[in-house]
């Protein structure tokens, strides 16, 4: 049977949904969206991602159209609707449709979907053996430009870095900030570890709030392991012990290579597997159920 997709109130086949040539979302990237998991019928961190969509909406002036409670029941309902335990959520609520002309006031209804589906962007292997990866020219979005914590339907910069991660012959890529610090992954957060010492650059310098970047924090400090958030150049993720990303799509997944260096010892550290172990379990506990 095709997947179910919530589409602006209504439950449509994926062969049925379909969104007008000139809905803003298409036409300008005017709009937001939300990327979610659910794990055994629990949505991981529903209500953060919720939280999460409506600051972005907010920020870009765009009225959802319901309440942050019941965007949360849509979210379960279209899971249950495809009989998902297991899943990955994706949530779009864009300007609507419009003209063609950019101004978001013809614009009268936004457009609002859900789609339940899986998610697989590294093979498993990857998370046994490491990423290799390289700094790309492309900088992270100035945050007085567009905001990196706004996910905002305009990933160019983020699609940009993919292309020349894949150009490298490399699985991902890290992105420097207009500074030159070190801001994020193409839709991932970095973490760097050295003498047991956990960092993860500040959002502010240009980073998405990522909501497996908040879990990753909370079990370090859990665990007592020594987490902070610190800006820290190339050079800090060259002679670090242990380099991981985090993102809810890509979990937790260690990097053994860095612009041809080799990070430790070449091979996914103590640190970084014990974090990806502890998350793997909240993952079916923390959050809300179906
Ligand atoms: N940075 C960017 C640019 C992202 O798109 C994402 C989401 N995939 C993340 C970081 C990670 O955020 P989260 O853990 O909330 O998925």
């Amino acid at each position: 049977m095709s997947i179910q997709i919530y589409l602006n109130g209504q439950y449509v086949s994926k062969e049925e949904a379909s969104v007008s040539v000139f809905d803003h979302g298409f036409l300008y990237g005017d709009g937001i969206f939300e990327g979610i998991r659910s794990y055994g019928g629990n949505v991981f961190r529903l209500k953060e991602h919720i939280e999460r969509l409506y600051d972005s909406a907010k920020s870009i002036m765009l009225d959802i159209p319901m309440s942050p409670e019941k965007f949360e029941e849509v979210i379960c309902e279209t899971i249950r609707k495809n009989n998902l335990t297991d899943s990955y959520i994706r949530v779009v609520v864009s300007r609507g449709k419009g003209d063609l002309g950019l101004c978001p006031t013809k614009c009268p209804k936004p457009t609002v979907i859900v789609i339940a589906d899986s998610i697989s962007i590294y093979p498993k292997e990857l998370y046994e053996k490491g990423l290799r990866t390289i700094t790309v020219p492309t900088r992270r979005n100035n945050p007085d430009a567009l905001n990196p914590k706004i996910k905002s339907l305009n990933y160019l910069n983020n699609v940009l870095v993919k292309i020349e991660a894949n150009q490298a012959g490399v699985s991902e890529a890290i992105m420097l900030n207009h500074q030159g610090y070190v801001a994020e992954g193409s839709a991932d957060n970095i973490f760097v570890i050295r003498k047991g010492k956990i960092v993860t650059p500040p959002t502010y310098l240009g980073a998405l709030e990522g909501i497996t970047r908040q879990a990753i924090m909370d079990i370090a400090n859990e665990l007592g392991y020594p987490m902070v958030e610190e800006p820290f150049t190339r050079h800090d993720v060259y002679i670090a012990d242990e380099v991981f990303l985090t993102g809810t799509a890509a979990e937790v997944i260690p990097v053994i290579e860095v612009d041809g260096r080799v990070i430790g010892s070449g091979e996914p550290g103590p640190i970084t597997k014990k974090l990806l172990e502890e998350f793997r379990k909240i993952t079916y506990t923390d959050g809300t159920k179906i």
